[in-house]
């Protein structure tokens, strides 16, 4: 039997295929297929106009359990007919929770940063399945849509402990949590205080924290002040392309989906259907997220004589037609062979790779678990119901909603304390110039300091919608005598 690592193998669409037979042809001659199998799987546009709404065969997602690792070229997303991106349904079924991107300023690609001599090289760590990325959307009445936005305790501390982990592996001594603590004060707050809380255990790396707005113009500014950032979902979605335009495009940023058990490597771009079987795409991204790949599975000494190859390279000049920078460009076949010719050669100009003495390969297949795993943090903290928050469909005035409310909670041992329309208080104390729409939250708080279950809020709740379309309902509950809920704005 040979005892060589397999990895499962999807090449793509579009321009998949070419920079997939690219970077194999690199990774050949670098001696890496002496050590890995790349096995092929069918997944993408082929798969979906099959029937297949998945966009892979069974068997592909069986490689990919039973290797705990898959190699990606870009894939198409088909547009109507409610089929999902293939690329967030591998990311959330194998638990691929992390997503780690490179940005490095790469020699002979011209950028405003490599013209005014500043250099670029920091990593996003960006969570890859909670926040709005759940899907979970509402349409509450004609006119009001809502978005659940989930934040979990274990999901920030995956998220924040796998960034100080790879900071520790690499050498960064500096990692900088982005957020939006300031206005989402539970959810984003979660993300910082857990942040904040591991930091602790890593006494070596210096952290800060900036809120994103800030942190968005900072990172034009002065890139080379971040080693490593790490962020929720949405937020890390848009500094991770906001980074990619700082190196010089999307072609240059590699990406990896890192899971306990199983991980995801894969070009960030799309398929290119534009410039699709020409010879002219860039392989760049995918090499890079390979490399990664191969740092990943312990092979560090092939994956720092790929990079260093790469960087010199571009550095001589030789690049695809999508690069601005020295010389002329080349085709996709022809730069692969350059990388592949130039392996063992060093870049003069940056700083290349250490190349260690030796590969250790060294990933450990997934076990597969006989029951999903359920991840519980807070599990001491007791909760205890203080009342509700309804939601209402309701075009009435504060004023007489509010002496209808009333009238509702007079026997029951509820009081109405707030009614809010998106987000902002408009009973009891409020101003005319607030604009409403058909939607409105009213809460209502328990009048003295009593212990009930959820019982008598269900039972509110079903007195209020016999007078009233209800569009949402949420008990609103004491954490250890902290609130669990948010104020609203002008409370
Ligand atoms: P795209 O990234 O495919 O193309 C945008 C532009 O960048 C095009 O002009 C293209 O020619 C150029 N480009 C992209 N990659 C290049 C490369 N390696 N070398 C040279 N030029 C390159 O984005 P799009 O046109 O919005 O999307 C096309 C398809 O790709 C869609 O079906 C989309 O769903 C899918 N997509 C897939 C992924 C993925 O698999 N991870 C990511 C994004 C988009």
């Amino acid at each position: 039997m040979s005892d060589k690592l397999s990895i499962a193998l999807a090449p793509g669409d579009g321009i998949g295929p070419e920079i997939t037979r690219a970077c194999l042809h690199i990774f050949e001659a670098a001696g890496v297929l002496d050590q890995v199998d790349f096995v092929e799987v069918e997944m993408g546009q082929k798969v979906f106009a099959s029937g297949e709404t998945r966009g892979m065969t069974d068997e592909a997602v069986e490689l990919i359990e039973k290797t705990g690792i898959l190699y990606k070229g870009p894939m198409g997303t088909p547009i109507g007919g409610g089929g999902k991106s293939i690329n967030v349904t591998l990311r959330k079924t194998f638990g691929a929770f992390a997503n780690l991107r490179h940005f490095q300023s790469l020699p002979g690609v011209e950028t405003v940063f490599s013209r005014a001599g500043v250099p670029v090289d920091f990593y996003v760590v960006r969570e890859n399945v909670e926040d709005t990325y759940g899907g979970i959307e509402h349409r509450l009445t004609p006119d009001s849509y809502v978005a659940k936005r989930l934040i979990s305790t274990p999901g920030c501390d995956q998220i924040c402990r796998f960034a100080f982990e790879t900071a520790k592996n690499f050498g960064i001594d500096q990692v900088t949590c982005g957020h939006k603590a300031n206005i989402m004060k539970m959810t984003d707050g979660t993300f910082l205080d857990r942040f904040r809380f591991l930091s602790e255990d890593y006494p070596d790396i210096e952290t800060e924290d900036c809120i994103i707005d800030a942190l968005c113009m900072n990172l034009v500014l002065r890139p080379d002040k971040y080693k490593m950032i790490v962020l929720t979902n949405l937020q890390g979605d848009i500094v991770s392309d906001l980074a990619a335009g700082l190196v010089g495009g999307l072609g240059f940023a590699p990406s990896a989906n890192i899971g306990d058990q199983i991980s995801i490597f894969e070009a960030v771009h799309g398929t290119a259907p534009d410039i699709a079987g020409q010879d002219l795409a860039n392989p760049t991204s995918l090499l890079l997220s390979g490399v990664i790949m191969l740092r990943h599975i312990g092979l560090r000494k092939s994956a720092a004589i790929i990079e260093n190859s790469l960087l010199y390279t571009l550095e001589n000049g030789v690049h695809t037609g999508d690069v601005k920078g020295i010389g002329e460009a080349v085709g996709t076949k022809a730069f692969a062979a350059a990388i592949a010719e130039n392996l063992g050669k060093t870049p003069e100009t940056t700083e290349g790779c250490v190349v260690p003495a030796n590969d250790v390969l060294c990933h450990t297949p997934p076990v597969r678990p006989s029951v999903n795993e359920m991840m519980v943090t807070n599990e001491q903290v007791e909760s205890t119901v203080c009342g509700c928050d309804i939601f209402l469909h309701t075009t009435l005035t504060p004023l007489d909603l509010a002496a209808r409310l009333q009238r509702i909670c007079e026997s029951t041992p509820f009081k109405l304390t707030v009614i809010s329309n998106r987000g902002t208080q408009v009973w009891p104390t409020g101003s005319p110039y607030t604009e409403l729409v058909n939607e409105c939250c009213v809460r209502f708080e328990l009048t003295e300091d009593l212990v009930i279950g959820q019982g008598p809020t269900i039972h509110l709740l079903a007195k209020v919608a016999e007078k009233f379309t209800v569009t949402d309902f949420v008990p609103i509950k004491m954490y250890d005598g902290e609130r669990g809920y948010s104020l609203a704005q002008g409370q």
